[in-house]
């Protein structure tokens, strides 16, 4: 059998869609599933769509994800270029050849006459608006002459009338086009750039790709397609066209209603694993409900038959759990330097925390967070000391004599050498003894004086993650700046 080759060939428009990762994601899997390779194509044939520095950032992007392909610009391979500006010479020998077959013919047409044949189909409401071949009567000899005299044109190609194109879809099966319904395409447009559906036929062709999967916005372009491959004499390869991603409403996705790129997660904290562990599941399944991948996993399960038809709802609430769920998953070596990352965007920038300390508040706080930057938001006081104290907490469980309290757990932990966590917690137990007290008078404005707020990571984790000298510097701040508040009698 021949190798597996699968291809992404975007169009770089500046980001990459979350759609647009799911197409590259599958192609991505089911050629690491079936030892084939994984192309890269920039499909920039467009140039009123340029947008400088599209290509290095979907690059960059898709590198990000870990979805490294095995050709494209920046590897090469033995069918380069990968990106079709390059490759104009290509579709151009291409589409002669099929104008001398007559499967493909010059149309001289101004913008005003195809204007005007337009207004007038509108008008007889015909089923399809279609060009009307009128450059298809045109001889050889008025051709020439046309081109001779340097008039614009476009290639078109030349769709046989009451014909039925029959492709097998792999998810959705037997399709069948009535070509009545397909407008001559243009192949190549007067700019000498080649169509969409030009390059991407000779491609697919030329970089001997046997599975072409990508979104079902495509499907209307197969027909096309087959026409291309049938006229060119090439074997067709596989086609797969993935299910529509929806918004909750089951309108289609769209940037209107939220982030659409994937930049924009990733900015927002989104963890790499998380954000392919979704993605992979919106219109995918392995025929359980299991819900939680790693990208070796998904290449062992992921199948084209386990993807569905309907359209796949995108639903953020689910994103957030899995990142948060991949948070808790990872261990404290792998978050540090995310961690890190979070640090030097926040206002704690130029301060320097060991590593040793970053790893222990990564584990009071791992099991707390969704987003890695929630340590900072959630619990800074892992970073400075407390700025304030919760009013609520104060009036709750500070009391006249909690002063009295802490000053003998200073007292205690002054004597601690070198403290583990049991240390603390002895030192805690021993104090509320000696007071006959319940532990929870001293745990709560403990709390409060070592963090400024009333939740957090358990208090134990909290003295040991601080330190002796720190939570004892904290202690005595608290006594003199937390002033006793009489409770409410009413
Ligand atoms: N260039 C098209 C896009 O932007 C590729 C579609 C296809 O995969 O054939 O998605």
């Amino acid at each position: 059998m021949n190798e597996i080759r699968t291809r992404f060939a975007p169009s770089p428009t500046g980001y990459l869609h979350v759609g647009g990762l799911r197409t590259a994601l599958y192609n991505f899997l089911f050629a690491r599933k079936n030892n084939g390779k994984f192309i890269l194509r920039i499909e920039d044939t467009d140039r009123s769509r340029y947008v400088e520095g599209a290509v290095e950032n979907l690059i960059q992007t898709l590198k990000w994800c870990d979805l490294f392909y095995d050709e494209g610009p920046d590897v090469d391979g033995p069918y380069g270029p990968y990106i079709q500006s390059q490759r104009l010479e290509i579709y151009r020998e291409h589409v002669e050849k099929l104008v001398q077959k007559g499967y493909a013919y010059y149309c001289f047409c101004s913008p005003e006459r195809l204007a005007a044949l337009r207004e007038e189909q509108l008008k007889l409401k015909v089923p399809q608006i279609k060009y009307d071949k009128h450059c298809l009567k045109l001889s050889p000899q008025e051709v020439q002459k046309k081109l001779e005299s340097g008039e614009k044109y476009v290639i078109r190609l030349n769709i046989p009338e009451n014909q039925t194109v029959k492709f097998y879809d792999i998810i959705r099966g037997e399709i069948e086009f009535d070509t009545n319904f397909i407008d001559d395409q243009v192949l190549l447009k007067s700019d000498g750039y080649p169509t969409y559906h030009l390059a991407n036929v000779v491609d697919d062709h030329l970089m001997k790709i046997t599975h072409v999967i990508r979104g079902e916005e495509w499907l209307s372009s197969t027909p096309k397609h087959i026409l291309l491959y049938e006229y060119f004499g090439w074997e067709k390869p596989q086609f797969a066209h993935l299910p529509l991603l929806l918004n909750p409403d089951r309108s289609k996705l769209s940037k209107r209603q939220g982030d659409v790129a994937v930049e924009e997660y990733r900015a927002k904290g989104y963890l790499k694993e998380a954000l392919i562990n979704f993605v992979a599941l919106l219109g995918w399944n392995a025929g359980d409900d299991r819900e939680f991948y790693y990208l070796n996993e998904l290449i062992e399960k992921f199948s084209l038959e386990g993807v569905n038809k309907s359209g796949a709802v995108f639903d953020l609430n689910k994103l957030l759990w899995l990142n948060g769920e991949h948070i808790r998953k990872k261990s404290v070596e792998d978050l540090l330097p995310l961690l890190k990352d979070e640090i030097k965007k926040s206002k704690y920038a130029s301060q320097n925390f060991s590593d040793e300390y970053l790893k222990l508040v990564i584990s009071a706080m791992q099991e707390r967070i969704d987003f890695v930057h929630e340590i900072i938001t959630k619990s800074y006081y892992f970073f400075e000391r407390p700025i304030s104290y919760e009013e609520k907490a104060i009036q709750k469980n500070w009391k006249q004599e909690t002063p009295e309290h802490l000053n003998l757990l200073v007292d205690a932990l002054e004597k601690l050498d070198n403290p583990s966590k049991e240390d603390y917690e002895k030192a805690l137990n021993s104090v509320a003894e000696k007071l006959q007290i319940s532990k929870g008078k001293i745990i709560h404005p403990l709390r409060l004086a070592l963090s400024g707020t009333s939740a957090g990571p358990g208090i134990f984790d909290l003295l040991y993650t601080l330190g002796k000298e720190e939570s004892i510097i904290r202690i005595k701040n608290a006594i003199q700046n937390i002033t006793y508040k009489e409770p409410k009698t009413s």
